[in-house]
């Protein structure tokens, strides 16, 4: 079971932890959702704003179409039911970031709702599992209170509203998770789903993406929910899990020792590895929702929704099974193919036209990845294509060059900061040796040199070859025609 070890195992089989998570996705859209001031991430502060994401008297909201759009879009590949009208709401707190005193969201009637995420199960169970999503529904961001980076911070709080008005999505599951493998499962194949939406970057550390986690514990068997508490804005995937891991724990020390949870907000301590209770006058505990009399209801006709329909993407799990039954690649390489959209569009565009697809991936993974890494660059940043490494496969694929020379050709490329068919090019086209004396010469030592093995193959043992063929391989630095090789030593054993 993967969850927190420092849980045991006796009280997880008492103990059943019950998950449900909040997310925020920030739509990519170049202007705020009710106002025309742009969305740009890191502005100077206060740039971004007018009086009506600053909410002075008198002005008026008007709703971006292109927000809408995202969100449908977004919902449709969560599978969700559509609203045809959705209705914004006023959710009235009082903060220092929220100029206007409440936030334009959406409550009881969300523009889509019912849809679900599939996750794999735990480790040793197999099939699928679908998450449940509740809603989605649009919203506007708040501020942001910045207590730190700049003059008088240590005795001063900041505010910068340029994020005040920047279109949200969130999306809320239902309670149907049962571990933090499962949550982190679903956060994983959620962004997944957003990015090839393409409708939002979800990048956690620029705040596009956020989570708040509401967990609970029941004993096993019993129907009833326990109390939850909610752990808010926790900022990577990896912390979320981490701080499921730590409140499962906590809630059941409390409910062992007779305790009783209390309904809270918390936050998390990376540093620690704790959750701390918010100071109660974090806590709102009474948004007096209102339909906000400013905006008409959300129309989202039949039509409308056709339309968005049309731009929906290929999804990722449809393109997974599709990219491992079209060029007969495992799993696991269509999961490290598909981490962003465009490696996987460069992959296909590339692999369509290799000799072997399976083989263009296996350089991505082998080759290209690892270098990649190793000089801390994207992939957008790489100097070999996804078509260079096509090409690369089938001249290791026709015996024209060998693994060895690959290698070296792709780290001239990294030299270089050239494409493989430039560098390729640039060497002359070189290639492995056709010429067999030298492998004859060897060939004829390492048989005078080890008759046992000779002796062994002749009397029918095949798979010897394979020493002799490493034998040759190492001799020649890996620099000889395996296929070459294979055929001299054939020859020489057999004759
Ligand atoms: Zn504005």
């Amino acid at each position: 079971m993967a969850t927190s070890s420092a849980i045991s195992e006796g009280l997880l089989a008492k103990y059943e932890p019950v998950i449900g998570l909040e997310v925020h996705v920030q739509l990519l859209t170049a202007s705020k959702i009710f106002c025309s001031c742009s969305t740009r991430f890191g502005d100077p502060p206060n740039t971004n704003v007018c009086p009506v994401c600053l909410g002075l008297p008198g002005a008026l909201p008007v709703l971006n179409r292109k927000a809408v759009e995202f969100a449908v879009l977004a919902a449709m590949a969560l599978e969700c039911r559509i609203n045809e009208v959705s209705i914004f709401a006023r959710k009235n707190y009082f903060y220092p970031d929220l100029p206007k005193g409440y936030q334009i969201s959406q409550y009881d009637k969300p523009l889509a709702e019912f849809g679900l995420i599939e996750i794999d199960l735990n480790e040793g169970e197999s099939g699928r599992k679908k998450i449940g999503i509740t809603r989605l529904h649009l919203e506007e961001d708040a501020g942001k209170s910045l207590h730190e980076g700049f003059a008088d911070s240590a005795h001063k709080t900041a505010i910068d509203l340029n994020r005040t008005g920047v279109p949200l999505a969130e999306i809320v599951s239902e309670p149907d998770m049962r571990s933090p493998e499962e949550a982190y499962q679903y956060l994983t194949r959620l962004k997944e789903i957003i990015l090839y939406t393409g409708v939002s970057d979800c990048n956690m550390e620029e705040g596009s993406l956020r989570c708040d986690a509401n967990i609970s514990v029941r004993r096993r068997g019993q129907k009833e929910f326990g109390v939850k508490t909610e752990v808010k804005n926790v900022n990577s995937f990896r912390f979320v899990k981490q701080a499921l891991e730590y409140e499962i724990e906590r809630h059941i020390e409390i409910l062992e020792s007779g305790g009783k949870i209390t309904q809270e907000s918390r936050l998390y301590n990376a540093h620690e590895g704790k959750t701390y209770g918010m100071r109660s006058k974090e806590q709102a505990h009474d948004y007096r929702y209102f339909p906000e009399p400013d905006l008409l209801p959300l129309v989202v006709d039949k039509k409308w929704q056709a339309a968005i329909r049309a731009g929906l993407p290929e999804l990722p799990e449809a393109r997974r099974q599709r990219m491992m039954r079209e060029y007969g690649i495992t799993a696991g390489d269509a999961h490290t193919l598909m981490l962003t959209r465009a490696m996987a569009d460069q992959f296909e565009a590339a692999a369509r036209e290799a000799k072997s697809p399976k083989r263009v991936a296996n350089l991505v993974q082998s080759e290209l990845l690892g270098r990649l890494k190793a000089q801390g660059l994207e992939l957008e940043q790489s100097p070999i294509s996804l078509a260079g490494v096509a090409a690369s496969a089938d001249l290791v694929e026709s015996g024209a060059i060998s693994g060895k020379m690959l290698k070296d050709l792709y780290d001239l490329c990294f030299e270089r900061g050239q494409d493989f068919p430039a560098v390729y090019e640039a060497e002359g086209r070189p290639e492995q040796s056709r010429d067999t004396s030298a492998l004859e010469k060897l060939a004829d030592e390492l048989i005078a040199a080890n008759p046992k093995q000779v002796e062994q193959y002749r009397a029918g043992k095949k798979t010897m070859i394979g020493f002799f063929v490493g034998q040759i391989m190492k001799a020649s630095k890996g620099q000889a025609n395996p296929q070459l090789v294979n055929e001299v030593l054939t020859k020489k054993l057999e004759g």
